[in-house]
C-alpha cells in the first residue's frame, strides 16, 4: 500500500487497529504489530494513528528513551496499548528486566514494536508484521502488511 503523506499512513494505521478492535483479543497472548523499517519511515506516525482510533488522547511520543509506553484503553475488550520502540536496545535481557515477556503473554495488550526486526526470533510467529519502505518521492512510503 503506497501513502502520499503522514496522514495516509495515520488513515492504514486506523482502519488497521478498527480491523484488530473487531477481531477482539486472540484466545492467548498479547495481539502484537511488528513495525519495520528505516529511520523516518513512518512507523512512530503510523503508531499515532493507530493510538488515537484507539481513543487515546495523549500525544504519542517515541519512547526510545523509555523503551516502552503504556496507554490505557478505557472501555475496550483489549486493557492496554503498548507502544515500544527498539531503536537503542543492545540485548533482549535488557527486556526481560522490564518484564516484556509478560506483556507479550497478556491477552488484553495490544503491542506495538519499532525496529521489531531486532527481537524477530523472540517474538511469538503469530505476530503481524507491517513494513515501511521510503519512496524515491520524499513524502511517499511503501506500507506491506502481512
Ligand atoms: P519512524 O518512527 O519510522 O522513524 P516517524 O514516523 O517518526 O518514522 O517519521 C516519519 C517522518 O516522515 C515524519 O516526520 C512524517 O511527517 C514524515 N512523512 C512524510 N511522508 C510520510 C508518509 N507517507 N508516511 C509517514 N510519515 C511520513
Ligand atoms: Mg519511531
Amino acid at each position: 500500500m503506497l501513502t502520499r503523506n503522514s496522514t495516509e499512513t495515520k488513515n492504514l494505521a486506523k482502519k488497521i487497529a478498527g480491523g484488530v478492535l473487531k477481531s477482539g483479543p486472540r484466545r492467548s497472548g498479547a495481539t502484537i504489530l511488528a513495525l519495520q523499517g528505516d529511520l523516518g519511515s513512518g512507523k512512530t506516525t503510523f503508531t499515532q494513528g493507530f493510538a488515537r482510533s484507539l481513543g487515546i488522547k495523549s500525544r504519542v511520543i517515541s519512547p526510545t528513551f523509555l523503551i516502552f509506553r503504556k496507554y490505557n484503553l478505557k472501555g475496550k475488550d483489549f486493557k492496554n496499548l503498548f507502544h515500544v520502540d527498539l531503536y537503542r536496545i543492545k540485548g533482549i535481557e535488557e527486556l526481560d528486566a522490564l518484564g516484556f515477556g509478560d506483556i507479550l503473554k497478556d491477552k488484553g495488550n495490544i503491542v506495538l514494536i519499532e525496529w521489531a526486526e531486532k527481537i524477530r526470533k523472540f517474538l511469538p510467529r503469530y505476530a503481524e508484521c507491517v513494513y515501511f519502505k521510503h519512496k524515491k518521492n520524499k513524502s511517499e512510503r511503501d506500507i506491506l502488511v502481512t
